[in-house]
């Protein structure tokens, strides 16, 4: 239990900081909500750095809550494409369609109504009504139950969900109501760059004769994180259909994993598959085609989240039968320059040059 005057002393130094050492960002520039809503929805699972450059493209494609909702879902996830958890973009565009509709364009600045829409959490809808409404809501996410852990020694550990209340009451404890979207913003900021996960820079941290785990010299022992389970590796194999000169590709269900994509077809071997009959089999059980294999192009490899997959690529040759999907809602044949059309994940990315190269004029 912090003391009062703790507690103001906190805010003054991290907002201190905040004004004098905050970067330059670009939704620090705009007080619209739209602008605001959709980089936290960006920033919730994706580093500053990466998050720069997709923010201006959405922003430059759709410009304000109006555009996005009215675009089509597939030219959201084009424009989203490489960021990865693509429910974000899904929820985003669904939730601007409800805003236009039931909240005449506004976002809803009531915590109740915010909530309701899809891929609204604690978290968007702190975030956004602190810093776009100036409401009195404390935001918590990665770099402030960091800070939290070390500041007040939290044993908590940060990544086990029944222990979130203990950071959201800190949190909501420590939150400066006069000005609570700056303090937040400089509670993530900090984490971000002086409570960094290793080697903070205490000696530059304007909380440093706050912070318990520093005046203990614990900060190595915090935050405590619950041992996970070590990530799972699959075998996949996929296979690029050339048939009249045209390419095979299936879009994914528009829910779970990479819904609403485009990709090759293919999956899971089974235990002791050559990954060639996993391709064969694959392609048969998704669309009924009967496929060969011309030849192996390559084997990626990529990491999601919660595990990470081995790919095998075959390109193969249409045999016989008609498509009727199972799995996959829809499939196109196309040319390979049209690719770059499609909204395709990251996996399938890292052999696309390789396949153009190889097929060059043949598709
Ligand atoms: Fe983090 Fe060190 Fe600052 Fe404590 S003193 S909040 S451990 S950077």
């Amino acid at each position: 239990m912090l003391k009062k005057k703790d507690i103001t002393s906190i805010q003054r130094r991290l907002l201190r900081w905040f004004g004098d050492h905050q970067r330059s960002l670009p939704w620090r520039q705009t007080a619209d909500p739209y602008r605001i809503w959709v980089s936290e929805v960006m920033l919730q699972q994706t580093q500053v750095k990466t998050v720069l450059s997709y923010y201006e493209k959405f922003l430059n494609r759709f410009p304000d809550l109006k555009s996005l909702a009215r675009a089509d879902l597939q030219h959201v996830l084009k424009t989203w494409e490489g960021l990865g958890y693509y429910a974000r973009a899904r929820n985003l565009h669904r939730a601007a369609g409800i805003v236009l509709e039931a909240h005449a364009g506004n976002i809803p600045a009531v915590w109740e109504d915010l909530k309701q829409l899809p891929g609204v959490g604690d978290y968007i809808a702190a975030a956004v009504l602190s810093i776009a409404f100036d409401q009195p809501y404390a935001v918590v996410d990665g770099n402030v139950k960091r800070v939290l852990a070390r500041l007040l020694r939290i044993d908590a550990p940060v990544n086990y969900q029944p222990f979130y209340p203990i950071f959201r009451d800190a949190a909501d404890e420590l939150l400066n109501t006069r000005r609570p979207g700056a303090h937040n913003q400089a509670l993530m900021e900090l984490g971000a760059v002086i409570c960094k996960p290793r080697r903070p820079d205490c000696l530059q941290c304007p909380l440093q004769n706050h912070c318990l785990a520093f005046q203990e010299a614990e900060v190595g022992k915090y935050p405590q994180r619950k041992k996970s389970r070590p990530i799972p590796e699959f075998h996949i194999a996929v296979g690029v259909v050339l048939r009249d000169g045209r390419l095979l590709i299936t879009q994914r269900s528009p829910n779970g994993l990479l819904g609403g994509l485009w990709e090759f077809p293919g999956g899971k071997a089974r235990l002791k598959e050559l990954p060639q009959t996993t391709c064969i089999r694959e392609i048969k059980e998704e669309t009924t085609l009967t496929v060969s294999i011309d030849f192996h192009l390559t084997q990626v490899k990529h990491a999601y989240t919660h595990f990470k997959i081995k790919m095998d690529v075959f390109c193969c040759s249409y045999v016989k039968g008609q498509i009727k999907l199972k799995g996959p809602v829809d499939y196109r044949w196309i040319r390979i320059g049209d690719l770059d059309t499609y909204p395709i994940p990251k996996a399938n990315h890292k052999f696309i040059p390789l396949l153009k190269q190889r097929l060059g004029s043949a598709a």
